[in-house]
């Protein structure tokens, strides 16, 4: 089941830890597919990072009806380790990209944060996070029940 936004920004904010770029803010901007495409006028991207590093600003757009599990390889968790490793590589980044022509390099980089993305899910399962995705069941006493009842001049006996 795709998580709500709050849990994944939950999520987002321990990865952070993690792979230590807490000195970014993340912000989260969890897409429909309508919403995303408009975002980005193509149809097939599920997820981008837009950076300002002068800021150490980061936006995540992030379509949840794409990255429900099962419909893309890695499923949502490794889209968002994938868009954070963007970010984990932003100075190496803009240093590479003073060096190459952006057309060259950018395929090489996307497949090295796939491959990175994937091994760290893989060693860094999405289960470390069953705390925030499965939360304890709500209950509620029987007593809060019967004064709830009262209140509104129930009898349920
Ligand atoms: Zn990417």
């Amino acid at each position: 089941m795709m998580p709500a936004k709050e849990q994944i920004e939950q999520i987002i904010k321990e990865l952070q830890q993690i792979m230590r770029i807490c000195d970014w803010d993340i912000e989260l901007n969890y897409l429909s597919a309508v919403e995303m495409y408009k975002k980005t006028d193509d149809i097939h991207t599920i997820a981008n990072c837009v950076r300002s590093r002068a800021h150490h600003l980061a936006t995540i757009n992030f379509c949840y009806e794409a990255n429900k599990t099962g419909e893309v390889v890695g499923g949502w968790y490794n889209t968002i380790v994938h868009e954070m490793f963007h970010i984990f590589i932003d100075g190496f980044d803009y240093a590479a990209n003073l060096e190459f022509d952006h057309g060259d390099y950018s395929l090489p980089k996307e497949r090295l944060i796939c491959d990175i993305s994937r091994m760290f899910v893989s060693l860094y399962p999405v289960s470390n996070f069953d705390r925030i995705l499965k939360p304890e069941p709500f209950t509620v006493s029987n007593e809060t029940i019967d004064k709830a009842c009262k209140k509104q001049g129930w009898n349920l006996e």
